[in-house]
Order: C-alpha cells, then structure tokens, then sequence
C-alpha cells in the first residue's frame, strides 16, 4: 500500500485530547493528521465535568456557548451513607466557596456525546482519518546525514503515514507509547541510542506492566420523571454519591441536560489485577461485557427522591447499546517523548475520575503542545504550509488581553487570530524541526510544564478515591475530618491551588481571566522563558554546550536522586511563593468582598480584574499618574520587583 504525503504532526487517537489538539492545530496554520482506530467515533461514556481550568481554553476556540448550552453547571456533591445519611458536602456555588467567583467558572457537566460532537463538528472531515489502527511506528534515518528526519507510521490495514511529528492520544493502552517504549528499549540494547531518549534506558517504573484496582459501569439515562427525581429540574447539577457499606460498590449520579441522568457505579477489586492476564475481559465496551455487572449492581440504592429506587431503574432507562465497562487505573509514566514521538492525555497520565479531571487535563496538554509547536515554528513556514486554509476576517483583531505571548510570537499569533477553520487538504514537505529543536524547544518544555501538575492531579484523584471507598471507623473518621475542612480557611486553599494552573493558548486572544484567586503564572510561558534564556543559541538550530545537555538530561532522568530534588524544590518554591503571596494579598480581598456588600461591586470587581490581568503572566508594566498607584504595588509585588506591599 503506497504512504500517504508527509504530515506535518499525525495524530494517533480521535478521543477528547487528540480533538482538541487537532482543532488548535488547525487554528495555528499547522498541517496535521488524526488517525482513529474506529469505524465510527461511539457515543458511549458518562459524563464529563469539563473543570474550570478548560473553559478559558473554550472561550478561546468560542466554544464556550455552545457547551453551555448542552451542559449544566456543576453546584455540589452529596456523598451518602446507603441508609441515605449525609457523610460530607462538597458545595462550588456557596456564599463562602463559589468557584465562578474564585477561579472564573463553574464546571461544566457534559456528556461524553455532546462534547465529542461539538469538537469533532470543528474539524474537517478530510483531517481524520478513521478505521485506522495504529499498529507500529519506526523513525526514518537519513542515511548521509545519520539524523531521524522522519516518523513512519504503519496501521492494521497495511497503510503508511510519514510526519515530522507522531502524537500519540490513543488512551491508556496507547499502542504509540508501546511502540516508543519497545524502540527505545532496542536501541539502549544494541548501544544505538543518540536520536530519541536521550541515550537512556527506559526508566524501571515504566517497564511494569499495568495494573487496575477498580472496574467501573457507566451510562447516560434516557429524559426520567421530574416527579420521582426533582434535582433533574436544577440549574446547578448536585451530584449524589452513595457509598454502600460492607459492598465493593458504589454509586454515582449525576443530573445532565435534558433531565437525564449519567452515572457509574465503581466496584473495587479484591487486589490490583494485570491489564493484559486473563482478567482483562474485566474491561470491554458493548453490551455483552456488562451483563454481569448490571445484574450485580440492580439492587443498590438509586437517585430518586424518595429513596425507594434502585440503580437498577437508570439501567431499565439506559440504551442497553451505550452502557460501558471500564478499567480504572491509574498512572503517570515518565518518558512522555523519545524521537519525533510525543505523548498526550491518558497515554502518559491516567488517573481515576473521582475528582473528574483526565480529559479536562488531556486538553490542557493539549494547549501546551499545540502553543509550543506553533511557537517554535518559522512564520515563513507555518504561512506556506496553510496560506489555502486560511481565510481572512473583515475585522481587525483586538489586542490580547493580558500580555503573555513575546512580540514575534504575538505578531504571529495576530496574524492567524483571524484565520477560519477550512477544510483544504495541505502538504509539507520541508524539514523545519531537526529532532534536536523539537526535543529542547517542544517536548522537553512540555513535559516540565506538565509532568508536575498532572502529577498533583492522579495524586489527588487516587487520595479521594480511596477516602471514599474505604469501609470501617478510621475510613469514617477520616471522612468526617476532610469533610469538616471543606469550609474552612484550609479547605479554600486547597481547592484553589488545584485550580491555579489556568493556562491558555499562547496563539490566540486570550480569555479574560475573571477568578478573584490569582491564576499561577501560565506553565508554557515559564518553560518558554526557560528555553529562552538558556544560553543554547534560542533560535533554530542553535545547540547546547555538552553540560547544558548533560545538566538538562540529569534533570529529564526523574530516577536521578538530583533531577528529583531539583523538581521538587522548584515546585516547592513556587508553592511557597504562590501562599505567601496569596495571603499578603488577603486584606485587599477582604477589602474587596466589603466594597461588594456596600454596592461598589462593579467598579471594585474592574479594579481587580486589572490587577490580577497584570500580573498573571508576570510582566510588568508601567503606570501612568492617573493610575491608582496601589495597584502598581501589587503588580511590582506580585511580579517579584518588590519584595514588600503595604495594604
Ligand atoms: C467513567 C469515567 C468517567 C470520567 N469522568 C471524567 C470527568 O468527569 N471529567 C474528566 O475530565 N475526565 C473524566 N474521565 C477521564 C476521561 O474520560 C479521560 O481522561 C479522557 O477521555 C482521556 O482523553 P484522551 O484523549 O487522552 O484518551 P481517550 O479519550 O481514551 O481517546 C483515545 C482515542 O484513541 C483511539 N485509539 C486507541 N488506540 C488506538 C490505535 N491503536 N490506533 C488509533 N486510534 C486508537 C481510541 O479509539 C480513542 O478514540 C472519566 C473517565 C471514566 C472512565
């Protein structure tokens, strides 16, 4: 079977972050391709609480009215003892703790369905490919020059790809990351090394077979009585976990448009079981894989408003054909990249739903990769590869709102602001990233930035899991602590530092961040910045002197005990800096809540919407008389050119 023309970035796995990526990529002027394993992209799957760390992205791409008009807001989560008593609240729409307030939106509660047909619907139909099963990958070697100039990819029906770039988003058990792993194994082994990870061996961690603990039902109700189940009828959607004692089960439900409900029932396993043993069967889509489960799981306590339901009426309610069962793993492995290959989403981060933020985590790798890419590439190239898919709008953009892109890169990102999805088909032929560049200015700047946040991220999910499921009097008492921070100084601090990590697209206008809590300093503009000041050359083609390479791979090798600690303090210090910062900026808070009830709200609200603008991305600026000057304190404050502020 003859290869189809180079792609600029083939993408491997159509699910939520291979879309998002593929949209941003589209938006960026870069040739890519999506190859899918199916036939047809299934509507099956619950419910996605889109995090409010995504919608910026959304508001972005201008999605962001479109999901809410398919989507609820997510209010609160009742979690349950199964004779119906309340063991804890988790509220995100209270007068102390009100997360469109805090962080500039609430979570938006999807189904799996709609969000995937509204991304899909954004593109178009000749870039993804489906019925391609990614099968293997190797890296094509110049056979002059010795440089991998090229990835080939190979699918199930004999079909050849060839790109700059392989992304692999195919899901937990990413075949690209098998393919990548078995590589850089062979070559360690027979001593070839030098193009892809760096002359490493595959660290220990990821060589282990994969594991899963839990095992999961799911699926979406068809429209239920309002009568019978009264919290459908809500604005906000108030979740209901129900944990039945002395059972492996529990349940949750969550109300989505259309008075429907989306649940999932978890059972936990008696020990952690292998992926690929015989057990594997534990995890299969289509209807015959869930009938075991769904007869196990009837009698448990359902949703209704009299207590008297069982889960077994949402299944009576359910489309036999969209009920799924699912293996719930977790895990961070840690190569993300190796050659032209790069991985994205649950193929190298996978955490259990509990806090309901593996695909809301997989579009943000998603930002981070599209900006790095888009940032790193020649202006001449990107016009080239896609002047035909660009068509001008008849209004000149706005500035950006908050100035986190340099000047070459906002000049671009100008440039393309007005560009329009189209649908023609580009090639690329030239050779614009040697492996080199892509790993020192993409891959390696997007696993920093990432590798810690989604970390927190699978820690949290995994700590919450296991607080809920847990039987007897310390698993209760442990809850009955937790639960009684929720609402206190603690409990606030907690829930905005997983929320702090708001980062956008650097390419785009930027979204005004609205959270009165300040966002962290967007992670792809520090390890932008990193790269920049790296003294390796910065531009294209520049090289790195043997220490810097040797001080940035002990850095990359997370089993080196240095590379670790370097991390760790790093994040530490920003951790730090972030509390302290937050806590000396308090009283203007308070100041600020005051102004509120006096009926300044409007005015106040503008006043810390600049503030918090101007020093999100670190930049300082300058002040002109008429401005108050307090907020220069802040900003100098804020941007660590003052080490003091008086309030
Ligand atoms: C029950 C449940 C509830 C969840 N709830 C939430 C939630 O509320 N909020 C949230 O943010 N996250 C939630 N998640 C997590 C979320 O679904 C995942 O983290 C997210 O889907 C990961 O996106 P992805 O694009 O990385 O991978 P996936 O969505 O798994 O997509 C991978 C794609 O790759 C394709 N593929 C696989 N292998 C190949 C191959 N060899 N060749 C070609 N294509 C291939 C697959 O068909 C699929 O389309 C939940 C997960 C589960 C199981």
């Amino acid at each position: 079977m003859p290869t189809s023309p180079k792609t600029r970035v083939l993408i491997v796995g159509g699910g939520l972050g291979g879309l998002v990526l593929a949209i941003l990529l589209q938006r960026a002027g870069i040739d890519y391709l999506v190859l899918e394993q199916s036939v047809l992209i299934r509507p099956l799957g619950s419910v996605i609480a889109l995090s409010p760390l995504v919608l910026p992205l959304m508001e972005q791409l201008g999605l962001l009215d479109e999901i809410k008009r398919v989507s609820k807001p997510l209010g609160k989560i009742t979690v349950l003892r199964d004779d119906l008593s309340v063991v804890g609240i988790i509220v995100a729409n209270s007068k102390h703790m009100d997360y469109q307030l805090r962080y500039g939106h609430y979570g938006q509660c999807i189904t799996r369905p709609d969000l995937y047909n509204i991304l899909l619907s954004k593109i178009p139909k000749e870039r993804i490919h489906l019925g391609k099963r990614f099968v293997n990958s190797q890296n094509i070697i110049d056979p002059a020059t010795r440089i991998c100039h090229l990835v080939q990819v190979r699918c199930s029906d004999g079909s050849l790809y060839l790109a700059d770039v392989l992304v692999g988003a195919d899901g937990a058990s990413s075949a690209v990351r098998q393919s990548l792993f078995r590589r850089i194994k062979e070559e360690h082994g027979n001593g070839i090394g030098g193009h892809g990870h760096g002359r490493k061996p595959l660290p220990k961690q990821d060589q282990e077979e994969q594991r899963y603990k839990q095992v999961a039902l799911v699926g979406v109700t068809g429209p239920l009585n309002l009568k019978r189940y009264p919290d459908l009828g809500e604005t906000f959607s108030q979740f209901k976990v129900v944990l039945n004692r002395h059972s492996p089960y529990m349940s949750w439900f969550m109300p989505v448009v259309g008075n429907r409900y989306s649940w999932l029932v978890t059972r936990t396993l008696e020990k952690p079981t292998l992926i690929h043993s015989d057990n594997s069967k534990e995890s299969e889509w289509g209807p015959d894989a869930t009938d075991e489960m769904s007869k196990a799981i009837r009698h448990l306590k359902g949703p209704d408003e009299g207590g008297q339901g069982t889960v077994g009426d949402l299944i009576d309610a359910t489309d036999r054909q969209l009920i799924s069962k699912v293996m719930l793993e977790e895990r961070v492995f840690k190569t993300w990249y190796g050659g032209r290959t790069v991985l994205l989403g649950d193929a190298c981060h996978k955490s259990v739903p509990f806090t309901g933020k593996g695909a809301s985590e997989s579009m943000l790798d998603a930002v981070a990769l599209a900006s790095l890419l888009h940032d790193n590439m020649p202006q001449s190239t990107i016009a080239n590869s896609t002047a035909p898919s660009i068509t001008t709008g008849t209004s000149s953009p706005a500035p950006p709102t908050a100035p986190s892109i340099s000047t070459s890169n906002r000049h671009r990102a100008d440039s393309m602001r007005s560009s329009s999805l189209s649908s023609t088909t580009t090639t690329s032929t030239a050779i614009i990233w040697t492996v080199e560049d892509l790993h020192r200015k993409v891959f390696k700047p997007y696993y920093q930035a990432r590798l810690p946040v989604v970390q927190e991220v699978v820690d949290s999910s995994s700590s919450f899991g296991a607080l809920l499921v847990k039987d007897g009097w310390v698993a209760e008492l442990k809850r009955k602590c937790v639960f009684a921070i929720q609402d206190s100084w603690m409990g606030r601090s907690l829930v905005d530092r997983a929320h702090a990590h708001r980062i956008q697209v650097t390419f785009l206008k930027l979204a005004p961040d609205r959270g009165s809590v300040p966002p962290s300093q967007s992670q792809v503009v520090v390890a932008l910045k990193k790269v920049d000041g790296g003294g390796g050359g910065g531009g294209v083609g520049g090289r790195r002197s043997v220490e810097e390479e040797e001080e940035e791979d002990r850095y990359q090798d997370m089993d080196s005990p240095e590379g670790r600690r370097r991390l760790d303090m790093q994040l530490l210090q920003l951790q730090q800096e972030q509390q302290m910062k937050q806590q000396q900026l308090q009283p203007r808070l308070n100041q600020h809540q005051e102004a509120d009830q006096q009926g300044e709200q409007e005015e106040s609200n503008q006043q810390y919407q600049q503030i918090y603008n101007r020093h999100s991305d670190g930049v300082h600026h300058q002040y002109s008389t008429t401005q108050d000057k307090g907020h220069a304190q802040v900003d100098e404050f804020m941007t660590g050119q003052s080490s003091t502020i008086v309030l």
